[in-house]
């Protein structure tokens, strides 16, 4: 990008009085040019939209079993971050892709595929931990600040703006982590998955969990290889990597896991006996 863009950009920033920079919970600095608010919204227009054209299971312990371990790790979250009004929805779709997502806005979709894979609370609650993470760490709206800087300063201010701009739809969606179009979900970059894989294992842990299972279930997800859906490809952090990252993150993990259990933390949640 030329540096008169980064100019003009900046000055377009300031005259819209937008706070273009934040830090995550890791203490690293980010640029995120869209109000959380505003986020928020497109969040919950995106599930909405997912509603719509997915089906919610209906599997009363497959429900109940979701809510619980969603629950638990919901407890642990740091006070403030997430939805304004600190309300989260999880809800299970009836689909055999191995998935799970959160949204900004407090949505999170569990498919009921990912419970073949996630076999055991612990390994639910790394992949809620892990999809969580996401949100609080503010993934999308970074990648999407990226994407509105890697393009012009003139759609930075209409979007940063809140403008509706029909053509820039799928880099909002894409940013997102969500093309609501086709009820699928865009990959995250090797960063943002490394972070959201030690934010969500620090989170299981204080939950109660034992975290030494966020390792079986990326170990479990590697073996799926191929058969994988899009966004938990390549294009996230080899698997190696990140059972080495989950390994190294593993000794904090564990004090954080028995301060939990010391102070009666123990998450029940019976996992659904057959599921087909
Ligand atoms: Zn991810």
């Amino acid at each position: 990008m030329g540096r008169w863009r980064f100019r003009l950009l900046g000055l377009l920033l300031l005259g819209l009085g937008v706070a273009a920079c934040s830090t995550t919970m890791t203490g690293r600095r980010q640029l995120t040019l869209i109000d959380d608010a505003k986020m928020d919204e497109m969040g919950l227009a995106a599930f909405a939209s997912l509603k719509q054209q997915g089906e919610l299971s209906q599997d009363v312990m497959v429900n109940d079993y979701v809510q619980c371990v969603a629950t638990a790790i919901l407890e642990v979250i740091p006070p403030g971050a997430g939805p304004k009004n600190g309300k989260w929805e999880a809800l299970v779709f009836d689909d055999p892709t191995p998935n799970a997502f959160a949204l900004p806005g407090g949505k999170i979709g569990v498919h009921t595929g990912m419970l073949d894979v996630a076999t055991t609370p612990g390994q639910l609650a790394a992949v809620l931990g892990h999809e969580v993470g996401h949100v609080l760490l503010r993934h999308g709206n970074e990648r999407m600040s990226q994407s509105i800087l890697a393009d012009s300063a003139v759609q930075a201010g209409s979007i940063a703006a809140g403008a509706a701009v029909p053509e820039y739809q799928d880099l909002i969606v894409g940013g997102l982590g969500v093309g609501a179009q086709y009820g699928v979900l865009l990959p995250f970059s090797r960063k943002h998955e490394v972070e959201a894989d030690q934010v969500g294992q620090i989170f299981m842990a204080e939950a109660g969990f034992y975290p030494v299972e966020a390792i079986t279930l990326w170990q479990k997800m590697a073996e799926l290889g191929n058969e994988a859906p899009e966004q938990w490809q390549s294009t996230h952090p080899s698997d190696q990597t990140r059972i080495a990252r989950l390994q190294r993150n593993l000794p904090r993990a564990m004090r954080d896991y028995e301060t939990a259990r010391a102070a009666g933390k123990d998450p029940v949640c019976v996992p659904p006996v057959v599921y087909e």
